[in-house]
C-alpha cells in the first residue's frame, strides 16, 4: 500500500478499530489530514465526518468484509468528498480504511451536469432539466401546476435582416427580461430556437394566464438592435396539470396546440389549451362531470316581450364557467355533454332549475311565462313526461306557465312513444314550441298532428332580413310567410334574434306575437330579470 504508484491515487490509508480510535495513518495521508483539520492529526475518525453520513460509515462496520461508498468530511465550513473502502481485518477486529479524495472529480461531475441540463447562450436550464423537473413535480404530488410554451413571434426576421449574433442578442435579453417576471418557485427553460418554458407551480391556468400578462407586455417593448428598434412579439400556449395532461409530453403538446391557436388568431397572445372539436377528449368530460358536481353550471334568462314591449315571459339558457376554461359556450358544450351520456342528467337539473326560479318570479308576475329548452336525447329518454310532471309537483308551478322548447328534427324523428308522453304533458297544461323553425323542415305535416302551440322563427332569418334593400324582399316575404302559416293553423310566433328596430317594426307588421334579442335584452340573471318587474311596475303605476 505504500508504493509510490498506490500513493498517487491514494490519498490516505488508516488503521481504526469498532470505535473509529485511529491506530495508524499512512505518511501521505497524515499531509493529506493535516490539511483538512490543521495542524493536529485527529484520534478519531468519526470526528471528521459530516453528521449526515454517520450513519453511513456505521454501516461500514456492519458490513462482513468489505465496504464501498462515497462520504463527505467537514474541513472548517467546507465539504470534502471522499471514497472509503473499507477492509476488516478479523484478528485484530480493527478496519483499513483505503481513502481516495474526489472532491476534483464531484464537483467536476456537478459542472458537467449543469452543462447537460443548460443552455449555453443563455443559461437558462433546457429541456432534459425541464423534462425532469415536471417529472419530479408531478412525483412530489405538486397539483395543480402549468406548463407554458412561448414562441417568439418576428424573431425569424431579426434573425435574417440583422444576423444570428443580434439573434442571439435578443434571445438573450428576452431571457433578462422573463426571469425578472417569474416566481421563486417558478421555473423558466429554453427549448432551443425562440421557444422558452415557464412552469407556474401550485397554479391553475387561468392564474398562469393572468401571470403571463406581464410577459406578452416585457416582450412588447421594443428590442435595442442598433441600428433599429426590433418589435416582437410571444406567443404563448398553456396548459394546466392534471387537467389538461397527466405526463410531460402530453401537457407539452397540450401546451403547443394552446400556442398555435395563439399563433393563428394573431399571435401575440396566450391562450390556454381548450379542447376544440378536433380534440375533444376524456378532459372535458370529465371537467363536465366535475362541473356539474361543484356547481358550476347556472342558467340565465332572456326576456320575451309583446309587440307593445311589454315584458311577458323569458327563455332560460344554460351558461356553464369552469375554473379553468372560463365561460364556455352552450354551443360548445352541450353537444359533448350529450356524447358523454351527461344530458338526461344535466337536462332535468336545468328544468328543475328554471321551474324553481319560475315559482319565484310568480311571486312579483303570477302570469310570467319560462321556455325551457329540451334537447331531443332528454326527449327521447324513456321517462321524460314522468320526470317534467315529477319536477311540477316538486316546486309547485301552474303547468300553463312552462314552454318546453323542441327542435323541429327532435319532433321529426320522434315515435309513438314520446308523441304520447307529449299529450300527456300538453294535458296537464304544458306548452311546446318549435325551436329554430325554418331551418331543416322537410313536412309540415307534425304541427297539426302534434300539440305545438308556437313557433320560434330561427335567428338566421331574422339577421337575413336586415336593413331595408331589395335583396333582403325575399328573406322578408320568407318570414311574412311562415308567420301567416302558424297563425292558420293558430301556433303563435316568436321571432328570436330581433338585433335591430328595423327588424321589430317589420315582425310587427307581420303579426309576429312575440320578440327575443338583443335589441330589447339580452340573456340575464334572475336578479336582472325581477328588477325589470319593478321597472315595468313603476311604468303601470
Ligand atoms: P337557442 O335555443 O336557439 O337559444 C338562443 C340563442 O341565441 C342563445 O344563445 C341566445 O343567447 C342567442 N341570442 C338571443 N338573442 C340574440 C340576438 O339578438 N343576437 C344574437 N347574435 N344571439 C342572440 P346561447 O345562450 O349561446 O344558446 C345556444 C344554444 O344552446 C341554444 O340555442 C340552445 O339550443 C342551447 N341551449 C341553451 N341552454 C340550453 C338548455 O338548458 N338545454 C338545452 N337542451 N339546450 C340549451
Ligand atoms: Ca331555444
Ligand atoms: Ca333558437
Amino acid at each position: 500500500m505504500s508504493t509510490p504508484a498506490l500513493d498517487r491515487v491514494l490519498d490516505a490509508v488508516l488503521r481504526v478499530d469498532a470505535n473509529f480510535d485511529i491506530h495508524f495513518i499512512s505518511e501521505p495521508g497524515q499531509h493529506w489530514l493535516t490539511r483538512i483539520t490543521g495542524a493536529e492529526l485527529p484520534t478519531n475518525f468519526v470526528q471528521l465526518v459530516h453528521p449526515d453520513d454517520a450513519e453511513l460509515l456505521q454501516r461500514s462496520l456492519a458490513a462482513p468484509d468489505s465496504f464501498n461508498c462515497d462520504l463527505r468530511l467537514i474541513k472548517g465550513d467546507k465539504e470534502v468528498w471522499i471514497n472509503l473502502r473499507s477492509y476488516l481485518l478479523p484478528a485484530a477486529r480493527q478496519y483499513v480504511f483505503c481513502i481516495f479524495d474526489i472532491s476534483m472529480w464531484k464537483t467536476e461531475n456537478s459542472a458537467l451536469k449543469h452543462a447537460a441540463e443548460h443552455d449555453a447562450l443563455t443559461g437558462l436550464p433546457n429541456r432534459t432539466f425541464l423534462k425532469k423537473t415536471v417529472e419530479q413535480w408531478i412525483a412530489d404530488g405538486i397539483e395543480p401546476f402549468c406548463v407554458a410554451l412561448l414562441d417568439l413571434d418576428g424573431f425569424k426576421k431579426v434573425n435574417d435582416s440583422y444576423g444570428h449574433s443580434m439573434g442571439d442578442a435578443v434571445l438573450i435579453e428576452t431571457t433578462r427580461r422573463l426571469t425578472k417576471l417569474i416566481g421563486p418557485g417558478d421555473v423558466m427553460a429554453r427549448l432551443g430556437g425562440d421557444e422558452f418554458v415557464l412552469l407556474f407551480a401550485d397554479k391553475y391556468a387561468l392564474a398562469a394566464k393572468n401571470a403571463l400578462k406581464n410577459v406578452l407586455l416585457a416582450v412588447a417593448r421594443p428590442y435595442d438592435t442598433a441600428p433599429h428598434n426590433a418589435y416582437l412579439g410571444v406567443s404563448i400556449g398553456v396548459a394546466e396539470y392534471p387537467l389538461h395532461g397527466d405526463d410531460y409530453s402530453l401537457l407539452l403538446k397540450n401546451a403547443d396546440t394552446a400556442m398555435y391557436f395563439s399563433k393563428n388568431a394573431g399571435k401575440n397572445r396566450c391562450t390556454v389549451f381548450t379542447l376544440t372539436e378536433e380534440n375533444v377528449d376524456f378532459s372535458i368530460k370529465a371537467a363536465i362531470h366535475n362541473g356539474i358536481q361543484e356547481g358550476e353550471f347556472y342558467m340565465e334568462y332572456q326576456p320575451q316581450y309583446d309587440m307593445h314591449r311589454k315584458l311577458v315571459g323569458a327563455e332560460s339558457l344554460m351558461r356553464w364557467t369552469n375554473r379553468t376554461l372560463g365561460r364556455v359556450g352552450p354551443n360548445q358544450f352541450i353537444p359533448i355533454v350529450e356524447d358523454a351520456g351527461l344530458m338526461p342528467f344535466l337536462g332535468k337539473w336545468a328544468l328543475r332549475y328554471s321551474c324553481h326560479q319560475l315559482k319565484k318570479f310568480h311571486a312579483k308576475a303570477p302570469d310570467f311565462v319560462l321556455s325551457v329548452n329540451v334537447s331531443p336525447v332528454q326527449f327521447g329518454g324513456e321517462h321524460f313526461d314522468e320526470e317534467v310532471l315529477e319536477v311540477i309537483r316538486e316546486t309547485g308551478i301552474d303547468p300553463t306557465k312552462l314552454i318546453l322548447e323542441i327542435t323541429e328534427s327532435t319532433l321529426m324523428n320522434s315515435h309513438l312513444k314520446t308523441e304520447r308522453a307529449l299529450a300527456r304533458l300538453r294535458e296537464k297544461g304544458i306548452r311546446f314550441s318549435i325551436d329554430d323553425f325554418g331551418t331543416g323542415f322537410s313536412s309540415l305535416s307534425y304541427l297539426t298532428r302534434l300539440p305545438v302551440s308556437s313557433i320560434k322563427i330561427d335567428k338566421a332569418f331574422i339577421t337575413a332580413m336586415g336593413e331595408d334593400t331589395p335583396d333582403t324582399t325575399s328573406d322578408k316575404k320568407l318570414v311574412s310567410a311562415m308567420i301567416n302559416l302558424a297563425h292558420s293553423i293558430e301556433l303563435k310566433v316568436v321571432a328570436e334574434g330581433v338585433e335591430t328596430e328595423a327588424q321589430f317594426a317589420f315582425l310587427k307588421a307581420a303579426g309576429c306575437n312575440l320578440i327575443q334579442g338583443y335589441l330589447l335584452g339580452r340573456p340575464m340573471s334572475a336578479d336582472g330579470i325581477e328588477r325589470q318587474f319593478e321597472a315595468s311596475a313603476e311604468v303601470a303605476a
